[in-house]
């Protein structure tokens, strides 16, 4: 027997993640296509536009407008920052 950490999924499986993945909502189509809405780090008062970062030191890469249209598009579903806010 090899030492080390032993894999809890068994020999042979993938590793489990060390950090748990961002929660993502799903999105209803039609209300993605109604509203013109403000949800991303682009729309939002902590966002530096010219460094791409948050200046309240959240990683903006799951809020971006682009991450967010990927995801969508590849899910109907994205990730939404508890923290945005828009003066
Ligand atoms: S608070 Fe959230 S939405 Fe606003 S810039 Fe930071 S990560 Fe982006």
């Amino acid at each position: 027997m090899k030492p080390g950490i032993v894999n809890p999924k068994g020999p042979g499986k993938s590793k489990p993640r060390l950090h748990a993945s961002i929660k993502k909502d799903t999105v209803n189509p039609s209300d993605y296509l109604k509203y013109d809405t403000r949800f991303s780090c682009e729309d939002c008062s902590h966002f530096d536009s010219e460094k791409v970062l948050c200046t309240i030191g959240y990683n903006p890469i799951h809020h971006l407008k682009a991450t967010q249209t990927r995801q969508y598009e590849l899910a109907g579903n994205m990730a939404f920052c508890r923290f945005l806010e828009i003066d």
